[in-house]
């Protein structure tokens, strides 16, 4: 790493953003956080980490500052609002964006902070709240190559593959394009336990050989067990993968590009959160194939 990079900031102290500010306050660097609910940031600060008052007031303090919250909107209110990143910045800050937002909105966003001398890398990522614990997460990063290079020591710190995808909101195309993958495989994985459930195949032996061949995927060896034994508990609740299923959705709009997998995937999420699943892991898309096949893959 250069050296010089030990003031760390981080803005967004949820699921994933508590234990990615922890990873890089265990790695050594002098961490200054904030959250909108303050009590979130309890455990970093017993830690060693300084609360800040506002997202300013840590750009006022850091060399490199990370942001983790939810959508679109939020980025916009944490980079640009009253008390946003943007009125504490000093030229040369390197602000790393790791929420799944759009990608469009990201280089506008890219472009209004360069006018005071700030780089703006995208850098969404996969892996979920174990990897982000664990330091293992996927990071698709998005931006000029040699504010990458300089960064690249922290990204190494809380993720274990780091891949510069190329200028600023790549990231987040390429994180569309993950989401993409992962509901087409959820989808398949689903209507493969349907098949065997609906024939009285043992769904544990048909995870396991099927798992094992050419349509192995991580969502039929993960979430597959999950499906099989009713249990919906998030690891990556539905709300969030329908919010990112409408990134897709406006990315292929703009592309002109009929994105039919993906689009019948969010149907059948959207039909699990319309009867109160919004809150349920992934996996719950199985209660949609339950609804319209009239059977139940627990009993
Ligand atoms: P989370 O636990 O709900 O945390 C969201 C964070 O954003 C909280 O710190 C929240 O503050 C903050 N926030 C939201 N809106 C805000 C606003 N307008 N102003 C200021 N702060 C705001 O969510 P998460 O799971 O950590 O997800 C964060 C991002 O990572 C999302 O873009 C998500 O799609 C992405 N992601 C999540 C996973 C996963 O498995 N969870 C995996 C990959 C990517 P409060 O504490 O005050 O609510």
């Amino acid at each position: 790493m250069d050296e010089a990079i030990r003031k760390v900031g981080y803005v967004g102290l949820g699921i994933m953003g508590e234990p990615m500010a922890m990873n890089l306050l265990k790695a050594g660097n002098a961490m200054t956080v904030w959250n909108r609910t303050p009590g979130k940031a309890e455990t970093l600060v017993g830690a060693g980490a300084t609360l800040a008052d506002s997202p300013a007031a840590v750009a006022a303090e850091v060399e490199v500052l990370f942001v983790n919250v939810t959508d679109t909107p939020d980025v916009e209110a944490v980079l640009f609002g009253e008390q946003g990143v943007a009125r504490g910045a000093e030229p040369g800050l390197i602000v790393i964006d790791n929420s799944t937002i759009n990608a469009g909105a990201t280089q506008d966003f890219a472009q209004r902070l360069a006018g005071q001398g700030v780089t703006l890398l995208d850098a969404p990522v996969s892996g979920g709240d174990i990897g982000a614990q664990r330091g293992t997460l996927s990071i698709m990063v998005g931006g000029p190559e040699d504010a990458v290079a300089k960064v690249r020591p922290l990204l190494d710190v809380i993720g274990k593959s780091i891949t510069h995808v190329g200028p600023v909101g790549m990231g987040q195309v390429c994180k569309s394009c993950n989401q993409v993958a992962c509901a087409g495989a959820l989808m398949g994985a689903c209507e493969a336990l349907a098949l065997a459930k609906r024939n009285g195949l043992d769904l544990d032996k048909m995870i396991e050989v099927v798992g094992a061949g050419a349509a192995g995927s991580w969502q039929l060896s993960n979430l597959g067990p999950k499906i099989a034994a009713d249990d919906h508990a998030p690891g990556f609740m539905i709300d969030y993968m329908l919010k990112d299923l409408a990134i897709v959705a406006d990315l292929a709009r703009a592309n002109q590009l009929p994105l039919s997998g993906a689009a019948l995937a969010e149907a059948y999420l959207r039909a699990v959160a319309a009867q109160g699943g919004g809150r349920l892991g992934t996996q719950a898309m199985g209660q949609a194939l339950e609804r319209l096949g009239a059977f139940t893959f627990s009993d």
